[in-house]
């Protein structure tokens, strides 16, 4: 491609066919595949897709890109050992949004689950434990009524089983098209959390990105212990929503893990690759006497 500086000092780039053009060329778009760069939202560089591996990390800062919930499982759970619950639950329309049902049949074709959460049981390291992992890629990992219903039922089960719960949540927050029923799910899910725990039993969230919204403000940060990823978004209102109320300009690192570990909300960041080893090490601690 031949390049030029014209009269402002600027660099054009010029179609090759058409290299005696004289006028300023727009500039050639160079059709880049989607799958081999991708932009990290932590430190905005352009990366190789090669770069951030198989875990999804960024090299440079360490944020760790949204994932679904299938590939999250097998970096977590014993090879073999998930046993899934619940797939039977369907997703209605009962508020007849427009476009809805569409949208779930769409969402449903693309990630191969029915809703935006998986739960079951597992083991990790062998220890048994229920577990339930949303997927940003499934409508935003939103919280509607089976969202809701598949993670109570997860800790009812566990509080039966007296088993221990890991959520990894990952959620834009409740989901608008199943308006004041997808609200509801806040307070039941957080009731079937409370039960659990008066049950003396543990809860480990893994607060991933993005976790803002209803799940934030119920189960995520109900947790006895509370993970979260490298510069994951956690908040509850955007922050646009926030500056346009308050008038004032927030702080580059507002809503990130490591500000919100600062202040006390989260426990410990831990790097993807060390997660699945953390979450066994909590589970070792906490299952002595149980047995
Ligand atoms: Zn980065």
């Amino acid at each position: 491609m031949a390049l030029f500086e014209n009269k402002k000092g600027r660099t054009l780039r010029l179609n090759p066919n058409h290299a005696s053009d004289t006028t300023e060329a727009p500039e050639q778009k160079v059709e880049v595949p989607s799958h081999l760069w991708t932009k990290c939202p932590g430190c905005k560089r352009t990366l190789y897709m090669k770069e951030i591996g198989s875990l999804r990390v960024c090299p440079h800062c360490g944020y760790s890109f949204r994932i679904t919930a299938r590939r999250r499982l097998k970096y977590t759970v014993d090879t073999g050992s998930f046993e899934e619950w619940d797939t039977d639950l369907t997703t209605r329309d009962p508020l007849n949004f427009p476009g809805y049902a569409e949208k779930v049949a769409q969402n449903k074709e693309k990630t191969g689950d029915s809703e935006a959460v998986l739960t079951g049981r597992a083991t990790i390291d062998g220890h048994p434990l229920v577990i339930a992992v949303m997927n940003p890629n499934f409508l935003m990992g939103s919280l509607n009524t089976i969202v809701g219903e598949k993670i109570t039922r997860a800790f009812e089960r566990a509080t039966e089983l007296h088993l221990p719960v890991v959520v990894f949540t990952a959620s834009g927050g409740a989901r608008m098209q199943e308006g004041i029923f997808s609200l509801m799910q806040m307070a039941k899910t957080s009731a079937a959390v409370k039960k659990h725990s008066n049950a003396g039993l543990l809860y480990v969230t893994v607060l991933t990105d993005p976790t803002t919204g209803g799940v934030t403000a119920s189960f995520a940060m109900e947790g006895d212990i509370i993970l979260a990823e490298p510069k994951a978004l956690i908040g509850f209102a955007g922050r646009r929503v926030i500056e346009s109320t308050i008038r004032q300009k927030l702080p580059d690192e507002f809503q990130k893990a490591e500000f919100l570990q600062d202040v006390g909300f989260v426990d410990a960041i831990v790097e993807r690759a060390k997660l699945r080893d953390e979450l066994g090490n909590i589970l070792a601690i906490h299952s002595k006497g149980w047995n």
